[in-house]
């Protein structure tokens, strides 16, 4: 019987879990696959409730797992296998290699000397990256990665060159390491719905249609536009967006549920396109503007008494082409009447969120026919890997899922 405890997914919650079980005195193995911490949560400009950049809550994080003995984790990493009971699990990881050492904390050096260049992940391919990077600004760990495409070629030559010896390491290899843990939590998290999917929204069709994951990165001053919200198609501040809200999401053809931030995602980036704008004219396009809780409906609330800010309920049928790089929204209005074409240069459409069990399961984990992530005696889903939530309920989930995993492991015990 194992006292130890593994949380896969180094997001919000899956951190906040990590912390809590290892602050009560317990070892805890911490999984991620990306080459760094934080998660979602990382990407984002700003987060609820205080509207403050992610780096209020992460560092806080980040320092509690850094200064932790008790939490070893792993970055680049999947779990392969789950097998076992509660108090017993047998888990493999698959470690793959971030060629680098962590003394690599600069890799300007060899970013200069890179030549090939790949869509930048962190920031939805927005802008590129080279083969040899640092994930994002305020990565942890703060370590470089060499892309696996660079390593055999004179490329990975020239990178390894151009950095000090001993900061990088083109011989390493994938590991296998082999867990013995009493209790799971799950905190694998989500991803945004593939917007390409919808094919009446156009996205990919359009250049001037972005989703809301995108507006964040844009208006994070370390984003592709360094904090400017702009039109892809010639990088013109636009005099006019529509939001269209629940693309994907309570749509029995793509997420059948409601993903609960969406809305409040959409308020909250009408705040940053005025703040960038006084006099641009938003349109917001909705089934019903859910946003629960005494806080959040005081934010509707004011964000409703910008006259500049237009809420049609209706769900956006068709988009076509418009004017000048921009596009025409057609929905019907439910409450004022008649069908609505509005143009706007830009659309923002507000995708729903797919737990990432939907399409990237973990063997020895059940799942419902959503993705989420069904509870058994020692494996507790926490976050949006259990229901879409935001990051202050997902941290309470994750509380909670630390107490449970904690009951497991001494139950077992
Ligand atoms: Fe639709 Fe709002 Fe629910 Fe998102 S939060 S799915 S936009 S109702």
């Amino acid at each position: 019987m194992s006292q130890s405890i593994l949380v896969i997914g180094g997001g919000f919650s899956g951190l906040t879990a990590a912390v809590e079980a290892a602050e009560m005195g317990y070892d805890v193995y911490l999984v991620e696959k990306e080459s760094y911490l934080g998660g979602r949560v990382a990407q984002l400009n700003k987060y609820f409730p205080k509207l403050c950049p992610p780096t209020c809550g992460l560092e806080i994080n980040f320092r509690r797992v850094k200064t932790n003995p008790r939490i070893v984790f792993y970055t680049q990493a999947e779990v392969k296998s789950v097998q076992g009971g509660a108090g017993n699990y047998n888990v493999q990881l698959e470690v793959n290699p971030r060629f680098t050492t962590p003394q690599c904390t600069n890799c300007k050096p060899a970013e200069d000397v890179a030549t090939t260049t790949m869509p930048n992940e962190f920031n939805f391919g927005m802008d590129q990256r080279k083969g040899v990077y640092m994930p994002h600004p305020m990565s942890f760990p703060q370590q470089c990665v060499v892309d696996p495409s660079v390593i055999s070629t004179d490329e990975g030559a020239k990178i390894q060159a151009a950095l000090p010896a001993g900061h990088i390491d083109l011989t390493q290899k994938a590991e296998t390491v082999n867990l013995n843990v009493g209790a799971i939590v799950v905190a694998t998290g989500w991803k945004p719905y593939d917007a390409t999917k919808m094919d009446r929204l156009c996205y990919g069709k359009y250049p001037n249609i972005v989703t809301n994951m995108m507006v964040e990165r844009m208006a994070s001053p370390s984003g592709p536009t360094e904090g400017k919200i702009v039109r892809p198609s010639d990088k013109a501040q636009p005099k006019t967006i529509g939001f269209v809200q629940c693309a994907g999401s309570r749509d029995k053809e793509h997420l059948p549920f409601c993903s609960y931030i969406c809305c409040l995602a959409t308020l909250k980036q009408i705040c940053y396109v005025r703040e960038q704008n006084p006099d641009a004219e938003i349109y917001v396009f909705y089934i019903d503007i859910r946003t629960p809780g005494m806080k959040y409906e005081n934010f509707y609330s004011k964000v409703k008494a910008d006259k500049k800010v237009h809420f049609i309920k209706g769900k956006v049928a068709e988009v076509k082409e418009g004017a000048s790089g921009g596009v025409i929204l057609v929905a019907e209005d439910t409450i004022g009447g008649g069908k609505v074409e509005q143009a706007v240069d830009l659309a923002v459409l507000a995708t729903g969120m797919q737990p990432v069990g939907a399409f990237s399961p973990v063997p020895g984990i059940e799942y419902d026919a959503n993705g989420f992530v069904v509870p058994k005696d020692g494996i507790v889903p926490c976050g949006c890997a259990k229901r879409p939530v935001d990051v202050v309920s997902s941290a309470q989930s994750a509380t909670a899922a630390a107490l449970k995993a904690v009951q497991t492991v001494r139950r077992a015990g």
